[in-house]
C-alpha cells in the first residue's frame, strides 16, 4: 500500500500533501531540497528537464529554455512554448511538474503513490478541467476527482478552526486567477461551499504589469528614458516587478534598480502609496466580486463570520486593508496561503465520494441561500481531519445549444444553473424523427456559461448514433443524462427510451466555425407517421369527491376515451384512483369500452378518504415498455399531502418522456398543478362544470400527431442543432424534434 496525496499545481508555486494519520491531521511533504513549495516553472536544457527552484533561478537571470505560468493557457490545445524545436502545450507542461512532485514525494517518503487529489480554480471551465486530468495521467497519477481551490482552502482552515455554522468567506487571490466561495461549516464535519465566482484573468501578474509600468513612467519622467527608445526597458521593468511588489508587502519603499546594455543602469524608488493607486481598480475588481457574490446570496458583509485570505497575492498589505475597510472585518491570514490548499486536497482525499444530485433538465435548482448566520459556535479543534467532508459548486451553468420557442434563433438553454451543488445529474427526453437510411445521428453542442452560444464556452459537440430506424416507433424518444461530475467535469449520455443500455456518444473536437448559430435556424418540417397514444387518467377519489363532482369527472373521462377512438394507430388507455392508495382500475389496453365500463366502475372513496398517495408511479408503471408518445392525465380536487414527493414523481415521469398534464378544481393548488405537468399542454384550473369542456381540448391537443410546438417548455426547444445530419441531401430531412421537459 502506498500514500494518498493531495497536490496543489500552482501558477506559480506547487506543493503536495499527505494525512498524518496518528495525529489526523494533513502536513506538507517538502521537496528533496526541503522546500515546502515547488516554483512551477521548468528549463529544458539539451538532454535535460530541470523543474523548480533551479528553473526559477534559471528564469531569473534572463537563461533561455525557461517556461513559467502555463496553468494560465490550460485547456488551450496550442503550443504554450518551443524550446529546442519542440513545442509544448500546457498539459505537457503541467504533466512534466506533476510528474515530478509524484518522483519528489516517492524519493522523499520512500513509498508509492496510489492516488491525488490536485486542485483547480473553482473558476477552471470544463475544458481546463478536462486538460489537468490529462496532465496528470501523463504524469502517471491516478486522480481520485480535482478540487476546487478555495473549497480546499477552507477545509485546511477548518481543522484547527472548527465553528459550527460559521460562515466563511474565502478570498482567494493567486498569481494569476481571483476566486471568492462563500463556505459554510456545517454539523458531522461538513464543509460546504455555497457559491463561488470569480475572474480567471486576474491575479498578483496584473498587479506585477502595473508596478512595471509605474517604473517606466518613473523611468521616462526622471531620467527620460522610453520604452519606444528602449525596448529592453520594458522587460527589465517586469522581471523586476515581483520582487518590488514583494519589498512592499513589508517595507513602505522599495528600491528598483534596472540595468541594460540597450539604456546603461537607472534606479528609483517606488512607494506603497503610489503601488496602491496605481492598482486601485484591481482591488476594487476583487471587492465588487465580493459583494457581487454576496448579493446573488441576499447578504451582507455582516452575514458572513470571517473572510480568508489564500493564495501569495493576499500578502499584499492593500488587500487586508481594503478588504477591513470595505467589510469591516479583519480578515485571517491563520492559513499559511502557499500552504493551504494542497493542506486541504490531502484531507479531502479521504473524504467519501458524494452522491449524486438528481433532477431534471432545467429543474435543479442553486443551492438556497443560507438564511441567517445562526449560532456560531465555539472555536475548536477537529479530533481528526480524516472526518472532514467536503462539498463543491459548478462555478459555470451548464447549457445546450437549442432553438428559440419562434424559431427564429439559437439560444442556450440552462441545463443546470451556476452554483448547483456536485455532483449532479439530470435528464431530458425528447423524440427525435429517424429515417430510413439516414444517418440518424444526432448532434448536442454543450456549453457553459449563460451567456448566448457564440459568447459562451463550448465544451463540446457529442454525436450520438446507434438510433435505429422503426417506422412503427417513430419518433424514437430518447433521453439524455447530463452530469457534472465531482470534478467539475461535464458528461453526456444517451439512451433510447425504455432500453437499459447507452447509446454510443462520440466527443468530436468543436468546430472552428460556429457562426451558424448566429444565423436563423433551418426551418423544421416535421414529418413521421402519427404516434400511437398511450394515456393513463388518474381521478381523485378522496372524500371532497363524492357525489357530483366524481358523476362529473366520470362523463368527463368517458367523453375522453370516446374521441380516444377516433385516433390511429390503435391508442391505449388506462385509468388509476387515487387518494389513500393508488389503485389501477384498468391496465393500459385498446378495448375502449371496456375502459368506460372501468371508469364507471369507480367508486366514492375507493381507494381512502384523504389524500395521502400519488398516482405518478402507477402512471409510470403503466406506461412502462409502450411505443409512442405516452400521457399521463392527473384530475385532483384540494390539496395533497405530500406535494412536495408528488412533483418529484411527476418529474420522474417527465424524464421518462411521460408527458402529464395537471387538471384541478376545488381547492387545488395552482402552483401544484403547474409544477406536476411537464409543459407540454399548459395545467388547468377549471370549475366542476367545465370537465367535459377541458378533456375535450386535451384530447384535442394531445391527439395531433406531431410534438407539437406550443406550450411553455418549448421555449427551450432544441430543433435543428439536434437534427441528424443528412449530408448526402438524399431522403427526406432528419428531424429531431424536442419535447423537453422543463
Ligand atoms: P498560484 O496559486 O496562482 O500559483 P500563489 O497563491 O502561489 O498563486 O500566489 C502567487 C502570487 O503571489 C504571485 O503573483 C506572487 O507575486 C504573489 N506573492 C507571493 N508572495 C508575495 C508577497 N510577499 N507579496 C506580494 N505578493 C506576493
Ligand atoms: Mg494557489
Amino acid at each position: 500500500m502506498g500514500i494518498r496525496i493531495g497536490i496543489d499545481l500552482g501558477t506559480t508555486f506547487s506543493a503536495a500533501a499527505m494525512m498524518d494519520k496518528r495525529k489526523g491531521v494533513p502536513v506538507i511533504i517538502p521537496n528533496s531540497e526541503g522546500e515546502r513549495i515547488t516554483p512551477s516553472v521548468i528549463q529544458f536544457q539539451s538532454g535535460r528537464t530541470i523543474v523548480g527552484s533551479e528553473a526559477k533561478e534559471a528564469y531569473e537571470a534572463g537563461e533561455s529554455g525557461c517556461t513559467s505560468s502555463f496553468k494560465r493557457s490550460m485547456g488551450d490545445d496550442s503550443a504554450y512554448c518551443t524550446i529546442g524545436g519542440q513545442s509544448y502545450t500546457p498539459v505537457h507542461l503541467s504533466a512534466i511538474m506533476l510528474r515530478h512532485i509524484k518522483d519528489e514525494v516517492e524519493m522523499v517518503t520512500g513509498e508509492k503513490v496510489d492516488e491525488a487529489v490536485i486542485t483547480v480554480p473553482a473558476y477552471f471551465y470544463h475544458r481546463e478541467r478536462s486538460a489537468t486530468l490529462d496532465a496528470a495521467r501523463l504524469a502517471g497519477l491516478n486522480v481520485k476527482q480535482l478540487i476546487n481551490e478555495p473549497t480546499a482552502a477552507a477545509l485546511a482552515y477548518s481543522v484547527d478552526h472548527w465553528r459550527e455554522n460559521a460562515r466563511i468567506m474565502v478570498y482567494d487571490l493567486g498569481g494569476g486567477t481571483f476566486d471568492v466561495t462563500l463556505i459554510e461549516m456545517k454539523s458531522g464535519g461538513r464543509v460546504e461551499s455555497i457559491r463561488t465566482t470569480g475572474d480567471h484573468t486576474l491575479g498578483g501578474k496584473d498587479w506585477d504589469a502595473r508596478l512595471a509600468g509605474l517604473i517606466e513612467s518613473k523611468a521616462e519622467a526622471e531620467a527620460g528614458l522610453s520604452v519606444r527608445e528602449y525596448p529592453s526597458l520594458h522587460n527589465a521593468a517586469m522581471r523586476a516587478a515581483e520582487s518590488v511588489k514583494k519589498q512592499l508587502s513589508s517595507r513602505n519603499t522599495a528600491a528598483v534598480r534596472l540595468s541594460s546594455e540597450d539604456f546603461g543602469k537607472y534606479s528609483t524608488e517606488v512607494t506603497i502609496d503610489e503601488f496602491n493607486n496605481a492598482t486601485l481598480d484591481l482591488i476594487k475588481r476583487t471587492t465588487t466580486l465580493c459583494e457581487q457574490l454576496l448579493s446573488e446570496l441576499s447578504l451582507s458583509w455582516s452575514g458572513i463570520t470571517d473572510i480568508l485570505l489564500v493564495g501569495g497575492s493576499t500578502r499584499m498589505r492593500q488587500v487586508s486593508s481594503f478588504l477591513k475597510e470595505r467589510s469591516g472585518h479583519s480578515p485571517l491570514m491563520h492559513v499559511n496561503p502557499d500552504e493551504a490548499v494542497a493542506l486541504g486536497a490531502a484531507i479531502s482525499v479521504w473524504s467519501p465520494p458524494p452522491e449524486y444530485n438528481e433532477g431534471v433538465a432545467g429543474a435543479i435548482s442553486r443551492d438556497k441561500p443560507p438564511k441567517s448566520a445562526g449560532k456560531v459556535g465555539q472555536e475548536q479543534k477537529l479530533q481528526s481531519a480524516l472526518s472532514v467532508v467536503s462539498s463543491d459548486v459548478c462555478a459555470h451553468a451548464m447549457g445546450v445549444i437549442a432553438v428559440s420557442a419562434d424559431g427564429s434563433r439559437y439560444i442556450n438553454k440552462t441545463i443546470v444553473p451556476d452554483n448547483s451543488r456536485i455532483p449532479v445529474k439530470c435528464a431530458e427526453s425528447f423524440h427525435y424523427y429517424t429515417s430510413e437510411g439516414g444517418s440518424n445521428e444526432l448532434e448536442i453542442y454543450m456549453l457553459q456559461g449563460e451567456k448566448p452560444p457564440l459568447e459562451s464556452e463550448v465544451i463540446g459537440k457529442y454525436t450520438v448514433s446507434g438510433i435505429t430506424h422503426d417506422p412503427k416507433n417513430n419518433p424514437a424518444v430518447v433521453s439524455i443524462q447530463y452530469s457534472y461530475d465531482r470534478s467539475g467535469l461535464v458528461h453526456v449520455q444517451v439512451r433510447r427510451q425504455g432500453r437499459d443500455v447507452d447509446l454510443p456518444v462520440k466527443e468530436e473536437t468543436v468546430p472552428k466555425d460556429m457562426s451558424k448559430f448566429g444565423n436563423p435556424p433551418e426551418k423544421v418540417k416535421v414529418t413521421g407517421q402519427p404516434q400511437r397514444l398511450n394515456v393513463v387518467m388518474a381521478v381523485d377519489v378522496s372524500g371532497s369527491m363524492n357525489g357530483y363532482p366524481l358523476k362529473e369527472a366520470k362523463k368527463a373521462m368517458c367523453h375522453f376515451v370516446d374521441k380516444l377512438r377516433q385516433y390511429p394507430n390503435n391508442p391505449q388507455a388506462g385509468v388509476v384512483a387515487v387518494s389513500d392508495r393508488s389503485i389501477v382500475v384498468m391496465k393500459l389496453g385498446s378495448d375502449m369500452n371496456k375502459c368506460k365500463a372501468a371508469i364507471n366502475s369507480i367508486e366514492e372513496e375507493m381507494a381512502g378518504v384523504l389524500n395521502g398517495a400519488d398516482p405518478f408511479e402507477d402512471i409510470r408503471r403503466l406506461l412502462r415498455n409502450t411505443d409512442g408518445k405516452r400521457w399521463g392525465i392527473v384530475l385532483a380536487d384540494g390539496r395533497w399531502d405530500d406535494q412536495v414527493k408528488a412533483v418529484r414523481r411527476a418529474r420522474m415521469c417527465h424524464e421518462e418522456g411521460i408527458d402529464i398534464v395537471g387538471i384541478g378544481f376545488g381547492t387545488a393548488d395552482e402552483k401544484f398543478l403547474h409544477d406536476i405537468s411537464s409543459g407540454e399542454i399548459e395545467s388547468m384550473f377549471v370549475s366542476q362544470d367545465k370537465l367535459v369542456e377541458s378533456f375535450g381540448k386535451i384530447a384535442r391537443e394531445i391527439g395531433s400527431a406531431a410534438p407539437k410546438k406550443t406550450g411553455r417548455f418549448d421555449a427551450v426547444t432544441a430543433v435543428s442543432t439536434w437534427r441528424a445530419t443528412d449530408e448526402s441531401g438524399g431522403g427526406s430531412p432528419l428531424t429531431g424534434s424536442v419535447h423537453s421537459s422543463r
